[in-house]
């Protein structure tokens, strides 16, 4: 039994009783968020939490490159019931201490299965029932039913991280690694590194990284969007001086960051120029006028169609400045043993390159999942405000948001669940599943993701894996909480979008 910040994680799933009422799939802040709300709402239901890892924390323990941080403030990423205290940047041991805190005050250690990967469900109609295969870390397998399927597992693969095929990489005499995989014995006394990327994973260990090896090189081949500021709150500190409470300090900071969102979402589609010449001009100010800002930090999309990256307090600019790390715009022609050449010649000599190039998507964590004996193609599902899937009873599925903090949306999820539960309680049904109204049979299908509103590769490299949309304000993708919080609130559980038995 291993133990993390008083966490109890061991393999006793054989205690449980079964049938479940729900299980949850994966302990990030997405699954914890969901015990949380049941426990609190629906303290009778007999619920499991089942990780593949042996630790909650998700992405906040799969990432432990140089540096690994949010890049969205935590009053949002963090909960709306769960004051947090700390700078609105916070590194992945402060997200996981604060889960930590999350688990332990509302008693979930005991619903939390560490080291159970779950590979299979499987519904019987007969039976109402969902049946999954569950294989422990030491190879211990087990069937679990549950009545209801709650899916928290992320969006990506936490095993390996997307790392395309370049020419001649099996030439390069140094070492190659992901930063989803980043190895801790990694010494890079003497090392020229190159990271290939320029997404938030790839600003954010640039300038981290840059103290521990001889010089960092940021390879990117287009440029990104970058908001920098000083990572603290005033309106927090200010209230703290006024010894406020630190739930009033939270509800007040949410709602000051939310609204800071909204307004910067809302100025990218108004006035994009002006939200990029703002950016590009913070890039300009750290680096000085003789940077080639053109050529390194002006993209050629507009602000907010890929996800823009924060870095807190202009640290990747100060690298950069200070001559610490240096940044290249090209295009990768093949790996030589000692480097990596461009399109343009250029050859970047160096002993280490990171791939910070992206993550492999699992929308459904690898699940195999069947309905009466049938295989199920999530692509061929359409989703009901990306949450539920046609043809598939009784399983809800966490997608948080891109353009805001993904929490957000793994509580408004919760928030449903807890409503749709009641709601087939209080009128003895057993199964739900979601259907095209009659007014829509004609509705227009589509891939999951809206390219022209958010197209980053991950997404458009998997979108078979993904489920699919409709052109109804119900089964569309929806990145925008403001419209969704009040969208929730309103949802009618006898709509016949609904299909109960
Ligand atoms: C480096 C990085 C930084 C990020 N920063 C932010 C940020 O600042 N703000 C933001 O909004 N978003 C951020 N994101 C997106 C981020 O993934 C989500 O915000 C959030 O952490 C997802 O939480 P989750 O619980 O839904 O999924 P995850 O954190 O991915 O956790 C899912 C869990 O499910 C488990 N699991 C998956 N499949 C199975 C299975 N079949 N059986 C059992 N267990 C399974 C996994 O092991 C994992 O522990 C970031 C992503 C990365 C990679």
């Amino acid at each position: 039994m291993k133990d993390l910040a008083g966490i109890r994680t061991d393999a006793r799933l054989h205690e449980i009783v079964q049938p479940l009422d729900v299980l949850i799939v994966g302990a990030g802040i997405s699954g914890v968020a969901a015990a949380r709300y049941l426990r609190k709402h629906r303290p009778d239901d007999n619920i499991a939490v089942l990780e593949e890892k042996e630790t909650f924390g998700g992405t906040w323990v799969t990432h432990r490159y140089p540096g690994i941080r949010s890049d969205s403030d935590l009053h949002t990423f963090g909960y709306s019931f769960k004051p947090w205290i700390g700078p609105p940047i916070a590194t992945a041991a402060e997200i996981l201490a604060y889960m930590a805190e999350v688990i332990e005050e509302n008693g979930l250690a005991d619903n939390l299965h560490f080291g159970w990967r779950i590979s299979s469900a499987a519904w019987d109609s007969a039976r109402n029932l969902w049946t999954v295969t569950a294989t422990h870390t030491s190879g211990q397998e087990q069937r679990v039913e549950t009545r209801f399927l709650w899916m928290c597992q992320g969006y990506y693969r936490h095993s390996e991280g997307f790392t395309p095929e370049w020419p001649g990489m099996e030439d390069f005499e140094g070492e190659i690694m992901h930063p989803q995989t980043w190895p801790e014995d990694f010494d890079g006394t003497g090392k020229r590194l190159v990271v290939i990327g320029s997404g938030a994973t790839a600003a954010t260990l640039v300038p981290n990284v840059a103290d521990q090896v001889e010089h960092v090189t940021m390879l990117q081949r287009s440029p990104t969007y970058y908001r920098s500021e000083k990572n603290e709150i005033p309106i927090a500190k200010r209230l703290r001086e006024l010894q406020v409470d630190e739930e009033w300090i939270h509800e007040i900071v949410r709602r000051e960051m939310l609204l800071m969102s909204h307004d910067f979402t809302e100025k990218c589609f108004s006035d994009p120029e002006a939200v990029k010449a703002d950016l590009i001009g913070t890039a300009k100010k750290y680096l000085g006028e003789d940077f080639d800002v053109g050529t390194h930090f002006t993209p050629d999309y507009l602000p907010w169609r890929q996800r823009i990256a924060r870095i807190p307090d202009g640290d990747l600019y100060k690298a950069l400045a200070g001559g610490r790390a240096s940044i290249e715009t090209g295009h990768i022609e093949r790996f030589e043993k000692n480097g990596i050449r461009l399109t343009n010649g250029k050859l970047l000599e160096c002993e280490a390159v990171a791939t910070a190039t992206g993550f492999n998507l699992a929308p459904l964590g690898d699940v195999a999942f069947s309905v009466d004996g049938q295989a199920v193609d999530i692509h061929d599902t359409l989703g009901y405000r990306s949450m539920m899937f046609t043809g598939m009873p009784n399983l809800v599925w966490v997608m948080g948001y891109w353009r805001s903090s993904w929490t957000l949306r793994a509580e408004l999820v919760a928030q449903f669940v807890i409503r749709l539960l009641d709601h087939m309680q209080d009128h003895q049904k057993t199964r739900v599943e979601p259907q095209l109204r009659s007014t829509e049979q004609d509705m227009e299908i589509f891939d999951w993701p809206d390219e022209a509103d958010f197209n980053p590769g991950y997404l458009l490299r998997c979108k078979d894996a993904l489920p699919k949309r409709g052109a109804g304000k119900d089964w569309r993708l929806n990145q925008d909480y403001w419209t969704e919080k009040d969208e929730f609130e309103a949802i009618d559980f006898d709509d016949e979008i609904f299909a109960y038995k």
